[in-house]
């Protein structure tokens, strides 16, 4: 067997805000040559739709059909984008939305909401099994895709992943301060894991990986050694 083929087919990466899932998810698709697939757009994309069309974050049954009737296409950008991925509803290209203070304050609501999440759960996983990708999102090794072959759960403390993203907003010129950063990464935090349906949760077979005082690089060259050790293993099983 070659070492492609003892690779895994499916990677899962969960974790909380910022730490990390999104840079590491992509180096590893693009090194494996595999597709990038982030979750989390999707239920942004449904919070933005739902911003713009003035549906509620209660309102359950609104936002369940929503979820269930809308198309919502995470297609890889075109050469030259330097963006990882575009997202697309019926033809229209909603990615910069996406990041809007008011996508983030109702994100984590409108996600746990179970109607919501069935919906597009049942979309992800058909794209997972697919195979040959790695998705990112809090629920993936969990719920969405069970049976992945090579499953992470990356975190940093709250404080340093509330600095990761106030450096991004920074770059990108939103005004906000450190404290709004913190105290609204801590709620959503909250809601993640607290939600009755498909809560962020480290699976059992997770790997665990603590990225706070690790660099990008340092981060993806340990799952890469992970990763081709295991598939070594397949290849030659320790006797
Ligand atoms: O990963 P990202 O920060 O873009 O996700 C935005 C929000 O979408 C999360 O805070 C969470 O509420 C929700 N989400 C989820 N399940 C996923 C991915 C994201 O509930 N698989």
């Amino acid at each position: 067997m070659k070492l492609e083929q003892a690779l895994p087919r499916i990677i899962a990466i969960d974790g909380p805000a910022a730490s990390g899932k999104s840079s590491v998810g992509q180096r590893l698709a693009a090194h494996l040559r595999y597709l990038y697939f982030d979750t989390g757009a999707m239920y942004r994309a449904v919070a933005f739709l739902a911003w713009e069309r003035g549906i509620l974050p209660y309102d359950e049954p609104g936002l369940s059909e929503l979820a269930r009737t809308t198309r919502i296409d995470v297609v890889p950008s075109a050469p030259g984008d330097p963006r990882p991925y575009v997202v697309q509803v019926e033809g229209r290209d909603i990615t910069e939305g996406l990041r809007l203070p008011e996508v983030e304050a109702i994100v984590s609501p409108v996600s746990a909401h179970p109607g919501v999440r069935a919906a597009l759960t049942a979309q992800q996983r058909r794209i997972g099994l697919a195979g040959q990708v790695v998705m990112v999102g809090r629920d993936i090794g969990t719920v969405v895709l069970p049976e992945a072959d090579f499953k992470l759960y990356l975190d940093a403390s709250l404080e340093e992943r509330a600095r990761r993203r106030y450096a991004e907003y920074r770059t990108r010129g939103q005004r906000v301060t450190f404290e709004e950063i913190l105290a609204s990464m801590r709620e959503r935090d909250r809601i993640d894991s607290t939600r009755e349906t498909a809560p962020l949760r480290q699976a059992p077979d997770a790997v665990y990986v603590d990225t706070t005082a690790l660099s990008l690089d340092e981060v993806f060259e340990h799952i890469l050694h992970l990763i081709t050790t295991r598939a070594r293993n397949r290849i030659n099983p320790k006797t």
